[in-house]
């Protein structure tokens, strides 16, 4: 049981033991997870390791190295799915109507396929977390796959 009220602070309490698709990669200021709400494989979100609600409120040190691994993640991205090009999205915003614990800062970063329906192109893509989402094991599997791409920058 936790009292805690942030889902991401949660999971980076228990960093050591999570599982790849919460650690995809990591270093002193982010971590790079799937998102546990996605119908869309290689939904990813990029959060600071500290609770932070504003982007305002980064330091410059977490500043310096967010532009690196939003490219580095659009290019594993590219190099996994084929995608087109990449969505970069930040909202700290909860999901759904009130949800608490997600107000931490997250940036979506999602591969954005040639072929994807126009009812889902620009912020409607966020019609791919209302769906069912893919499996845990899915997650798992993506997100291994999203390491070996990355190389050195990969998480463990
Ligand atoms: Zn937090």
């Amino acid at each position: 049981m936790t009292t805690s009220s942030c889902y991401t602070c949660d999971r980076e309490a228990e960093v050591d033991a999570l599982p790849p698709r919460e650690v995809i990669a990591i270093d002193e200021h982010w971590r790079v997870a799937h998102a546990f709400d996605a119908a869309l494989p290689g939904w990813l979100v990029l959060l600071p390791r500290r609770h932070v609600t504003a982007i305002a409120e980064l330091t410059d040190a977490e500043a310096a190295v967010l532009g690196t691994w939003q490219v580095r993640l659009s290019r594993a991205l590219h190099a996994v799915t084929g995608c087109a090009k990449t969505y970069v999205l930040q909202y700290a915003e909860a999901p759904g109507l009130g949800a608490p614990g997600f107000g931490h800062v997250h940036f979506h970063v999602v591969p954005r396929a040639a072929d994807l329906p126009q009812e889902l192109r620009g912020p409607r893509v966020f019609g791919f977390l209302e769906r069912e989402p893919i499996s845990p094991e899915q997650m798992d599997a993506f997100a291994l796959r999203l390491r070996e791409a990355l190389g050195e920058h990969a998480a463990r």
